[in-house]
């Protein structure tokens, strides 16, 4: 039987010892949380994090902008955030409506601020092993690997997707744990020949149950980042767990955790700031 990588368990444990050391302290970290239009997935995401800020203690700053909103405008958002002494942090939740450059609006969050790890800065930081805030879904994704002593070293693991949010970070950080990577995408030709070879499979492509059962290799350790309409990952679990050694389930996989290390992060923010 295969391993259940219980993301909702770990996220639990992290929640509680953030919250007993956010106790601790004089003053709240305060997380700003930036929406653009209405998209339904990004208001309950946003609406889960800020959720997660109240329990472990924490406060948020709520910024809510127009569907019709400019990359300007978004900037100046961002500045007034970036000067603001009292915010730790800064989620800009992605995806932003399709008229604004998500690129340059990530570039501008303060690298100080840039929690949820989504800047150029950030990313070229982590690549080279240099201390930066990590891109919340593959921070997780890394925490529960060695939460659930899952021995990456020399282990081949194949991402499907390389966004710069998900694919990419997670397939650098995986390399900086000595893993062999190969990154697949939508133009990878004969993806399954990939798949096959994966000791560890990283699911991010956003295609629900789109990796089956018979393209794995027997004891693959699956991580499903994937979150789709119906509550499903990208991988058919249901079919696949019964090859793999172990696999986070979706929900209560990845999820849980990314909402915590976006948390830890803005955390580490506060102290770093108040040292
Ligand atoms: P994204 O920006 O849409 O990127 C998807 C990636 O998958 C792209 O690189 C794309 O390739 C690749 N792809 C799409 N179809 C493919 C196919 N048929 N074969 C191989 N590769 C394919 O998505 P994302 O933001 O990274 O999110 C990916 C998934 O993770 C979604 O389900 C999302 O909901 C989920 N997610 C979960 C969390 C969490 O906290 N659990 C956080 C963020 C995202 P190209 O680059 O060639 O287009």
């Amino acid at each position: 039987m295969a391993k259940i990588l219980d993301g909702k368990l770990l996220a639990n444990e992290i929640e509680k010892v953030l919250k007993a050391n956010v106790a601790k302290l004089k003053q709240k970290p305060i997380l700003a949380t930036i929406l653009v239009g209405k998209n339904p997935s990004s208001v309950t995401y946003v609406k889960m994090k800020q959720r997660a800020c109240k329990r472990v203690g924490m406060d948020f700053v709520k910024i809510e902008l127009d569907e019709e909103t400019t990359t300007e405008q978004l900037l100046i958002e961002i500045e007034k955030l970036n000067k603001d002494n009292r915010v730790d942090g800064i989620l800009l939740q992605h995806p932003v409506p399709k008229q604004i450059n998500e690129r340059i609006c990530f570039d501008a969050i303060a690298l100080n601020k840039d929690v949820d790890g989504c800047s150029s800065q950030s990313f070229g930081a982590i690549t080279m092993g240099k201390r930066a805030f990590f891109s919340a879904t593959p921070n997780a994704i890394v925490s529960m690997l060695k939460h659930y002593d899952i021995d990456v070293k020399g282990k081949h693991a194949v991402i499907v997707g390389r966004s710069a949010i998900l694919g990419k970070p997670v397939a650098m950080m995986l390399l900086n744990m000595d893993a062999t990577v190969t990154i697949c995408h939508s133009k990878t030709v004969d993806l399954i020949s990939y798949t096959k070879q994966a000791d560890i499979l990283v699911a991010a492509c956003g295609n629900a149950k789109y990796i089956k059962a018979d393209w794995l290799k027997k004891g693959a350790v699956l991580i499903d980042a994937g979150y789709n309409e119906g509550n499903v990952g990208d991988i058919d679990l249901d079919n696949a767990k019964k090859i793999a050694s172990a696999y986070t389930p979706v929900p209560g996989g990845v999820g849980p955790v990314t909402i915590m290390k976006l948390l830890e992060q803005t955390y580490e923010s506060h102290i770093l700031k108040n040292k």
